[in-house]
């Protein structure tokens, strides 16, 4: 871990401001570039001790820094050193979002992965999903201040939140407001940190949600749950929840939007001479089917309304049924010359596409 601030300064944590600032000047007179030219290691040792002192030599920055947080580099909002692990990354990123988008203290979208069964996508369910998510710290409700109400305003941003910052650009220079780095945009001065989350008024936890996906709902569709994104501190406005819907191959169905498509295997002779047949739904239950004299393997038939209903649309897809003619096997030699016999009783125009075959 990188050396704290104090080490730089060589000085003791509780050490007084008035010790703070003797320290800072010692040292920023003896590492003085004008006192050490050309000495790159003195150069450095210089810019830390200032780095050191802006954050020290001002109270509400040195509150900040002094802050504990589990990630380990202090309070360093502004960016700069801080060894921060990913809880605190997600948090000043969460932190950065919102300032772009103009100070609200929104929590970020969480994006998952979601799996149905075909069936499930089809009829709809409501199923638990555990999203791992910021929730408020209820010991200290939110606050992130122990006990919930030790708070002084952040003289820094006047209690807003914000400040402004200059920026020059290829027109000029431009005046605009971003987050402020000392209270972390909240306008306020934590004068005890809660000690289950650190001060920062959130936890991360696993929390069990029960979403309802629709019926009809299609493969890779994506499904927004406003509000059950990330929570945010203060009460303010939560992100969403982003699920990207996985739908599972079924062993006989198959799915085009909300028609549905399934093979059935039919006799040569049921094709031949036509048959009520019976066609399986994807509910399990079964419907009647005429299949018309003289149906050629491959042909599609169309079951209205027997397909997936999109309630929501107010829409219902059909059953597309395609016809696969299985033909018997080990034939004994008695089928098989009764099968000659038949075939030589056919005329060549009683076959469409073969009758190029029979001339020769
Ligand atoms: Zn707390
Ligand atoms: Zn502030």
């Amino acid at each position: 871990m990188a050396k704290s601030y104090y080490d730089v300064l060589g000085v003791s944590k509780t050490a007084s401001d008035e010790e703070i600032k003797s320290a800072y000047r010692k040292l920023a007179k003896k590492y003085h570039p004008d006192l050490n030219p050309g000495d790159k290691a003195v150069a450095d040792l210089f810019k830390e001790v200032n780095e050191a002192y802006e954050v020290l030599g001002d109270p509400q920055k040195r509150a900040a820094y002094d802050k504990p947080s589990s990630g380990g580099g202090g309070a360093d909002f502004g960016g700069g050193a801080g060894g921060a692990g990913s809880f605190f990354d997600d948090f000043v990123n969460m932190f950065n979002g919102q300032a772009r988008e103009g100070g609200g203290s929104n929590g970020g979208d969480i994006s998952m992965n979601v799996t149905l069964t075909f069936e499930e996508a089809a009829f709809g369910v409501a199923k638990d999903i555990s999203v791992n998510r910021f929730e408020p710290c209820s010991s200290c409700r939110g606050t992130g201040a122990k006990g919930g109400t030790q708070y002084v305003k952040c003289n820094n941003c006047g209690g807003t939140g914000k400040v402004r910052f200059a920026q020059e650009t290829p027109f000029g220079r431009v005046v605009s407001m971003k987050a402020c780095n000392v209270c972390g945009g909240t306008g306020r001065i934590i004068k005890e940190a809660c000690p289950s989350c650190g001060g920062r008024g959130l936890l991360r936890k696993n929390t069990s949600l029960r979403i309802t996906f629709p019926a009809g709902i299609e493969p890779n569709q994506i499904m927004t749950v406003p509000g059950e994104g990330e929570r945010s501190r203060n009460g303010a406005k939560a992100g969403n929840l982003v699920l990207m819907v996985n739908v599972m191959p079924h062993k006989f169905f198959k799915r085009k939007g909300l028609d549905l498509a399934v093979e059935v295997a039919t006799t040569f002779t049921q094709a031949l001479l036509g048959d009520k047949i019976y066609v399986p739904t994807l509910k399990g239950a079964k419907v009647a089917f005429p299949l018309p004299e003289g149906t050629q393997s491959g042909t599609t038939f169309k079951l209205k309304g027997h397909g997936i209903e999109n309630a929501k649309k107010g829409v219902t897809g059909d059953l597309l049924v395609t016809i696969d003619i299985e033909l018997p096997k080990n034939l004994t030699k008695e089928q098989k010359n009764k099968i000659k016999e038949l075939h030589e009783s056919f005329k060549p125009d009683q076959y469409d596409k073969a009758r190029e075959f029979f001339k020769k």
